[in-house]
């Protein structure tokens, strides 16, 4: 472990990996590409990229990744999904091919591609209230969004018409856009926040 960087995955079944690895990076953390549980458990956060959630889901069944991921959450690993990632990170899905399952962890609901057909991307300001100012310049592609939420997740952005786009849950992270792809670091500041939390709040460092 490299001082008291944070150790960090971006799970590396597919989607933007390196994007997420070099924005963790240039943040000062050690991050890693995380692929098998033992890879896993080596780690103290996880970044869930964007890509297809429907791939990355059976991917990670077949990787033997699901459950570790899943107990890594109930255990209450920091995570951070962005986009495809966001969806994986909900409890609920509208959308899914058949038999496709989430990690779960926020107590959301999170239809997919939901600005459109297979093409439909967009780019606007958002408001972050719990990031200040500037807004954030969210990139959105075959983008989620969210409809429902429980007490226990809060909304931290939200368009014009009131879908919300960016959500956290205790020390699970979720935005609907891409700050990987334009040199935006609060979020994944954030992530890393909640990293060294989560380390100061354990008697006992691995
Ligand atoms: N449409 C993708 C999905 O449903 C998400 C797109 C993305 O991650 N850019 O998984």
């Amino acid at each position: 472990m490299a001082g008291n960087s944070p150790r960090v995955g971006v799970l590396a079944l597919q989607g933007d990996v390196r994007e997420h690895l070099a924005v963790l990076t240039a943040l000062g953390a050690d991050a890693r590409p995380v692929r098998r549980p033992e890879e896993l458990a080596a780690v103290e956060g996880l970044v869930l990229p964007g890509g297809e959630s429907s791939v990355i889901d059976k991917l990670a069944r077949a990787f033997g990744m699901f459950d570790p991921i899943r107990d890594a959450i109930s255990a209450g690993m920091p995570m951070y999904g962005t986009c495809a990632g966001l969806i994986l990170l909900a409890d609920r899905i509208d959308g899914g091919i058949e038999g496709q399952q989430t990690f779960g962890g926020i107590d959301a609901r999170v239809a997919r591609n939901v600005f459109g057909s297979q093409t439909a991307s967009f780019e606007t300001d958002l408001a972050v209230p719990a990031l200040g100012d500037p807004p954030v310049h969210a990139v959105f592609i075959r983008a989620p969004a969210v409809l429902e939420w429980g007490p226990d997740a809060e909304p931290l952005a939200s368009l014009p018409d009131g879908r919300v786009v960016a959500i956290e849950q205790g020390a699970l992270l979720g935005t609907a856009f891409h700050p990987e792809s334009t040199g935006e670091t609060r979020f994944h500041a954030r992530f890393l926040d909640r990293v060294r939390d989560r380390r100061g709040a354990d008697v006992v460092a691995s």
